[in-house]
């Protein structure tokens, strides 16, 4: 199964896709994760995606959409895939369906995550990571069991992303708003898309995932 996770920045696709990934086995492509890492390699490249990031604002479709390429074609068939963050333009949609077709695949579904704007500086403000094994974490809403300990590497440090702060966020909903909220009738016309209120706890928006793609 290959599925498209949608929602603004801190609508909690990058935890549904680490819950998808330990529960199911599925596989999470990230553009986020690969830009950071590419951001942190300090290449050419790297130094120009970090100007555009930091600032809130979208990597061209070209870069993003090659970087799916390049991670799309090592995975093995029967590897579902979770798409996290990808598409958010109608060009890289348009890509997307490319790229599964000449890998022998298709999307199954799309599911957009609904959440309300007002809650979303909050969330981002309060996230932060392992620094170790990428878990996430909220200062509020998803504390680590143990204070200070990854519950799942056991790692001391965490980090925090230098684009998630208040200014930045302002701007990436503006980005949603504009260029990838308007993708979402395409998939609501191919009888795909399914919407999950996120703004439910983690636990119940995970089940209200897990119930929509066992449908
Ligand atoms: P996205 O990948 O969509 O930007 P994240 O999954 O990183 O969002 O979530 C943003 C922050 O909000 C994280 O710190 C996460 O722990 C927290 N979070 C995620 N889902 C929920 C939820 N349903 N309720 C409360 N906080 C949440
Ligand atoms: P969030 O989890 O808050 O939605 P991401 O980690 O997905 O944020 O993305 C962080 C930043 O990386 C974006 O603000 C944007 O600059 C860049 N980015 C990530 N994915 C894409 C994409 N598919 N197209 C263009 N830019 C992207
Ligand atoms: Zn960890």
């Amino acid at each position: 199964m290959n599925i498209i996770l949608l929602g603004p920045p801190g609508a909690g696709k990058g935890t549904q896709a680490e819950l998808l990934v330990a529960n199911r086995g599925m596989v999470q492509l990230s553009t986020g994760d690969m830009l950071r890492a590419e951001k942190n390699a300090g290449t050419d490249l790297g130094n120009r995606i970090k100007t555009v990031m930091d600032a809130g604002e979208l990597v061209s479709d070209e870069i993003v959409s090659s970087l799916i390429d390049e991670n799309l074609k090592r995975l093995r068939p029967d590897q579902g895939v979770i798409f996290d963050g990808y598409p958010r333009t109608a060009a890289q949609a348009g890509s997307l369906d490319e790229l599964l077709a000449a890998n022998g695949r298709k999307l199954d579904r799309v599911v957009e995550l609904e959440v309300d704007e007002d809650a979303l500086v909050e969330r981002i403000v309060g996230r932060y990571t392992c620094a170790k094994c990428g878990a996430g974490y909220h200062d509020k809403f998803k504390q680590p069991k143990v204070a200070g300990t990854c519950d799942v590497c056991g790692s001391h440090d965490f980090k925090r992303r230098a684009d998630d702060n208040e200014e930045t966020v302002r701007t990436r909903m503006a980005e949603y708003r504009g260029k990838t909220a308007p993708i979402i009738p395409i998939y609501e016309a191919r009888g795909i898309l399914i919407r999950v209120d996120g703004m439910a706890d983690i636990d119940h928006v995970s089940a209200a995932i897990a119930a929509a793609l066992d449908e």
